[in-house]
């Protein structure tokens, strides 16, 4: 399988990443986790096919996850047409406010010229086709904005997930945005990771890298970087994994394809 890391900075672009945004294509089919903006543009850019998108997972509706859904909606016009079926899983807390959001772009699932079917997310199997499956497990990191949000009276819930992906006999996991502590993350790591992708904003990697180091993954990718690993950091990062991780690494940029 081919991952191509489109964006991979963290709630902000800055001036060499851009959003969340990651690509895995198998067997001439591609999968999205995430859809940071520009995420359509990105995905042209890298000279992918728009009418080979099978499926996108959100790990969580923060705008840096999600904020280029409503073009790459637009832009499956460039896709299969009517032969193209393609599944959003987003969280199950937003899914009727997203559709509303695309229906007053002018961008109705229903009126697409393909099938796009919208999938609400809850802890458990998410989704499956006849090469991948995939589950989701809450991180906690909307814990807090999801109790404000709902003392204000709105539906917000604070869903926020990995995603556990079986394809070509591995077990691949996005750790989607975590919390501080590793209560989430040992969940994730309960069963040994061909590829683990991690983000490296929301936790130090003086503290996490240690105890990666001694998890049972093959595999590490790092995305949603934050600043003081962008540009002249990005050596220090570099450092700190060689010192702690036992297992092969990369520091994604966007625009990166890894063979995996
Ligand atoms: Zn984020
Ligand atoms: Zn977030």
């Amino acid at each position: 399988m081919l991952i191509t890391t489109l964006g991979t900075s963290h709630g902000s672009h800055t001036m060499t990443r851009n959003n969340s945004a990651t690509l895995i294509e198998t067997d001439g089919v591609g999968y999205l986790v995430d859809c940071g903006e520009p995420v359509a543009a990105s995905y042209r850019r890298a000279g992918k096919d728009f009418g080979a998108l099978r499926a996108l997972f959100v790990t969580h509706l923060h705008a840096d996850h999600v904020g280029g859904l409503a073009q790459l909606t637009n832009m499956l016009k460039h896709g299969r047409g009517e032969e193209q079926t393609v599944t959003y899983c987003l969280p199950s807390e937003g899914i009727e406010r997203i559709r509303a959001y695309l229906e007053a772009l002018y961008i109705a699932p229903e009126l697409r010229p393909l099938t796009l079917e919208l999938c609400g997310v809850d802890e458990g199997p998410c989704y499956e086709d006849e090469r991948l499956t995939v589950a989701a497990l809450p991180t906690g990191h909307l814990e807090t904005a999801g109790r404000q949000y709902a003392e204000r009276g709105l539906p917000n819930r604070g869903q926020a997930f990995s995603y556990i992906m079986q394809l070509e006999g591995r077990r691949i996991a996005f750790s989607g945005d975590q919390p501080r502590d590793f209560r989430y993350l040992g969940r994730l790591l309960a069963d040994p990771l061909d590829l683990l992708v991690m983000e490296m904003t929301h936790i130090r990697p003086d503290e996490i890298l240690p105890w990666l180091g001694e998890q049972p993954v093959r595999k590490l990718l790092l995305t949603h970087i934050w600043d003081p690993w962008h540009g002249p950091g990005e050596d220090r990062l570099r450092e700190m994994c060689f010192e702690h991780l036992p297992f092969p690494f990369t520091i994604a940029r966007d625009g990166m394809e890894i063979e995996f």
